[in-house]
Order: structure tokens, then sequence, then C-alpha cells
């Protein structure tokens, strides 16, 4: 079985670097893919109270017989639950769904800066990191700005930014400011929603290394530093997603990647999502955007 290295968070909690992301899996088949993630070696799993599966996550995570300190859990506060009590209450209920005392992780989903309640979202975070129901808390889809305006007011420094990060939105910028303030950067949509591996670029090293156009865009994660949440509910590519630990990227293949960049959004521009309603089916493109 494949051993996934571990990064440091801020706080000195380990994170595993390569997780297993559930969004869009409905409720009643993330049992089944959550078991199948555990079987393959994954011990860290991305839900959201937005995704709608944590129950399904709790069930997997209580029957795979685990013991609580061999897998990390991440989950995060929706836009509509932003606010003090408001979110001390929905950390709650999503702790309550999934069947567990404490979660490793609780993130801030969007910064919605519209509502400018993410500072005293933040300060609920801090009282649920301050007693012990949270391990380390972070945040998803913060710029740099956002970011600067935590620092200003707030206390403790996010451990994570869970951003759209893949070969062709590589984020450079916000990962040189994230390294500066020893925030982790975890890549959403790491193989950009399956369009990474397209690439003619990514199936010629995947040719060269004799590895699949998946494998070679995690790995490139891995070396970037990034933490990666594939998601996939096939069990063939579940397992494929994981077997990077037994082959590297030479520096050519890094600066053949890096050269994929386009600035291509696949979700919604963190500064621009406006929206009050909960999303589901966008009408624009007709893909769904969490
Ligand atoms: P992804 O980049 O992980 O792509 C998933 C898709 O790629 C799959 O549906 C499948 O079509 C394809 N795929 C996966 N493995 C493959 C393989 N080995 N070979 C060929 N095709 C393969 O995109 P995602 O699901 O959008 O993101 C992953 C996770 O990131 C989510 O499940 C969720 O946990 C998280 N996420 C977070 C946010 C946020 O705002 N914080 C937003 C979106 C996603």
């Amino acid at each position: 079985m494949s051993s996934v290295p571990d990064v440091v968070l801020n706080n000195g909690v380990s994170m595993p670097q390569l997780g297993y992301g559930v969004f869009r899996v409905p409720d009643d088949d993330t049992e089944r893919a959550v078991l199948a993630a555990l079987n393959a070696g994954y011990r860290s799993i991305d839900t959201a109270s937005l995704y709608g599966n944590e129950t399904g996550v709790g069930r997997a995570l209580s029957a795979s017989g685990l013991a609580r300190d061999h897998f990390f859990v991440t989950t995060k506060v929706w836009n509509d639950d932003q606010g003090y009590n408001s979110t001390l209450r929905s950390f709650d209920a999503s702790l309550g769904r999934l069947g567990l005392d404490h979660v490793d992780l609780y993130l801030i989903h969007w910064p919605k800066p519209s509502l400018d309640r993410y500072v005293e979202t933040w300060r609920a975070l801090e009282k649920l990191y301050a007693d012990r129901r949270v391990r380390a808390i972070g945040v998803s889809n913060f710029q740099p700005d956002h970011l600067r305006r935590l620092r200003d007011e707030t206390d403790i420094v996010p451990a994570v930014n869970q951003i759209e990060l893949h070969p062709d939105l590589q984020q450079e910028q916000l990962r040189r400011f994230h390294a500066e303030h020893g925030v982790v950067t975890e890549a959403w949509s790491p193989l950009g929603q399956g369009l990474a591996l397209r690439h003619p670029v990514v199936a010629e090293l995947a040719h060269r290394h004799g590895r699949t156009p998946a494998q070679v865009v995690l790995r490139w994660h891995l070396q970037l530093g990034n933490v990666a949440i594939p998601k996939s509910t096939t069990p063939s590519r579940i397992r494929e997603n994981i077997g990077l630990f037994d082959f590297a990227l030479a520096e050519v293949d890094m600066a053949a990647l890096a050269a994929l960049e386009s600035g291509t959004r696949l979700g919604p521009d963190p500064d621009e999502r406006e929206t009050r309603r909960r999303p589901g089916f966008s009408s624009a493109g007709g893909r769904w955007v969490s």
C-alpha cells in the first residue's frame, strides 16, 4: 500500500499531502467511495457542509474501524452560515453529521467579500480551535487581500488556503504569498476536473515515465509542495491517483508543466463570487460549481 507523506502545518499538526475529495458525490454513494479510498491508502478526506455528504463520510470512517488518530478530516463552513454564532452552529451540525467529536481541519469555504463577514467567521474558527474542537483552522479561495485582512484584524494565521490550482491555473503569486506567511497551499480541482489530462505535454510525460496523465499531474503537485485532493468514484482511478510515490519528475519535466499556465479558471473568481443563492447547477457553462 502506498504511504503518503505528511506536510507539517504552522501549528505543528501533520496533514497527509494527498487526500480524497468528495465534492459532487451523492451522500448515498459516499460511504462506498470513501471506503474505497481508505482501502487504497488515503487517510485524508475533504468534504464540506455544502456537499451534503458529511453523513456518508462519517459512516465510512466508522465502518473502516480506523482509530481516530489514523485519519484526517476537513470540512468547511458555507457562505450562508458565515458570522460568529451561525458558524459555531454550523460547525456543531457538521460534527453531528460526521459522527466525530472533533475535525482535523475546518475551513471558511469562500471569503465572499460582499458579505463582509469573513473576519467574524474567522474569530469563530479561532474559538473552535481554542476549545480544541478542531486541530487546525484555515481558509479556502482567499486572495492575498483577504489573507492580509485576517492578519491585521485577527490572531491566528490560517494553516491552509485551499484554492483552485492545476496546470492551467498555477497560482504562482498566491503560492509565493503562502510560502512567505507559513500557509500551506492545498489544490482543489488538482486534475483540472480532468481537463489537465488532455494536454499533449502531460500525455508525452506520462508516456515517457510509463505512468498515466493523472499520475503525472498529481506528482507535479506533490513536487511543488502542494497538498492535493483529487476526486474520482472509480475504484481503479482512486488507486491510480495514489500510486505516486515510486517515481519522480525531473526538473525539465516540471518546467514543461510550468509552461502550461494559461490563467484559465474552472470555478468562480473569489473576488466576484457574489451570488446569494446556494450554488447548484450553474447555467454558465452547465457545470456544478462550489
Ligand atoms: P479534480 O481535478 O479532482 O477532477 C475530478 C475529475 O477528474 C473526476 O470527476 C474524473 O472525471 C476525473 N479523474 C479523476 N481521476 C482520474 C484519473 N485517474 N484518470 C482520468 N480521469 C480522472 O476536480 P474536483 O472534483 O473539482 O476537485 C477535487 C476536490 O477538490 C473536490 O472533490 C473537493 O473536495 C475539492 N473542491 C473544493 C472547492 C472549494 O471551493 N474549496 C471547489 C471544488 C472542489
